[in-house]
């Protein structure tokens, strides 16, 4: 009898089915969420270590499916990229967050915004016109925006992915590159893609208290991005102790449950507004 993967054809045949009916309706959920507000933006804020203040906020995606409840960020980008969803996604999240930045911005002091840009669309050839149109169309100055990239090893075309980032920095945007030190984000990366901005991984901020050997990481990497002209922005600080040793340690900004959780636009901007804001 024919088997696949060790199991009757008709069954694994019958999951494909399944599968593709899943992806379709995935598909429709996501076009879906993305007008009737289950999908969100949480923002978490950043600290400015030298002004004292927060001075930006990272996006951050939620989807709360009226089925299955809340869905973890990182799989639901997986879903999205596999149902061929990222880019629009990606361009709703940026539209979303301009709002956001304009706001802010309005406010009084200067406010950065993060988005994340998925490693599937960074070397796409429509990236970079999708958005110019959505920034001019809304008439905002790129240089209040940060693109964060990461898992570029999953790249399929580094030269156009290298292209694309250097028009992005061109026209204002900041490039930051997320989980510096981890697999995806490397000194290759470091090397090869233009930037603006290390975000040290929370894997090496969660140890640097209690463990010689990734404080000496970090300090040496503030060291590397500061003689390479970028600043350094340390993700995931929990903690006071950890928060004060990064000041110590040169870092530029941080980011972690410390300072501030992933929350809503409303309560980040009563926040901003009671303290450090404009
Ligand atoms: P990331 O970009 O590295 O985001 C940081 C993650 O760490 C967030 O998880 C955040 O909630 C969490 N975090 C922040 N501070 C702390 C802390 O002090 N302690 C701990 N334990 N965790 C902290 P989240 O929101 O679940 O996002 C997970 C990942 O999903 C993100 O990792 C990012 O890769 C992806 N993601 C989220 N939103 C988007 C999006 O709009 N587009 C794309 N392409 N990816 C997104
Ligand atoms: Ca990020
Ligand atoms: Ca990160
Ligand atoms: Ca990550």
């Amino acid at each position: 009898e024919a088997l696949r993967d060790g199991r009757p054809v008709e069954l694994f045949q019958a999951d494909r089915l399944a599968n593709a009916a899943w992806e379709l309706s995935l598909l429709a959920r996501i076009d879906e969420g993305m007008r009737n507000g289950d999908i969100w933006l949480a923002y978490q804020p950043q600290w400015d270590y030298r002004e004292n203040r927060i001075s930006g906020a990272e996006a951050l995606i939620r989807w709360n499916d009226p089925v299955r409840g809340p869905i973890r960020p990182d799989e639901f980008i997986l879903q999205a990229e596999r149902a061929g969803r990222i880019d629009a996604l990606t361009y709703w999240v940026l539209e979303q967050a301009i709002g956001a930045a304009e706001e802010f911005n309005a406010i009084g002091r200067r406010f950065q915004t993060s988005i994340n840009l998925s490693a599937q669309l960074v070397d796409k050839p429509g990236l970079v016109s999708s958005m110019a149109e959505i920034v001019r169309r809304r008439g905002i100055d790129c240089r209040l925006l940060t693109v964060e990239v990461t898992e570029t090893a999953s790249l399929h075309d580094r030269p156009a992915a290298i292209r694309n980032l250097r028009e992005l920095q061109a026209m204002g945007f900041r490039l930051s590159i997320d989980d510096f030190g981890t697999g995806e984000a490397s000194l290759l990366y470091l090397a090869e893609l233009p930037s603006d901005e290390l975000k040290i991984d929370r894997q090496f901020v969660s140890r640097i208290v209690h463990h010689e050997r990734e404080r000496h990481i970090v300090r040496s990497t503030v060291k590397l991005a500061h003689a390479l002209g970028q600043t350094v922005v340390a993700e995931g600080i929990e903690d006071l102790p950890t928060f004060d040793l990064l000041r110590k340690l040169g870092c530029d900004a941080g980011q972690g449950y410390y300072i501030g959780r992933p929350e809503t636009f409303a309560q980040l901007r009563s926040r901003y507004t009671a303290k450090g804001g404009g």
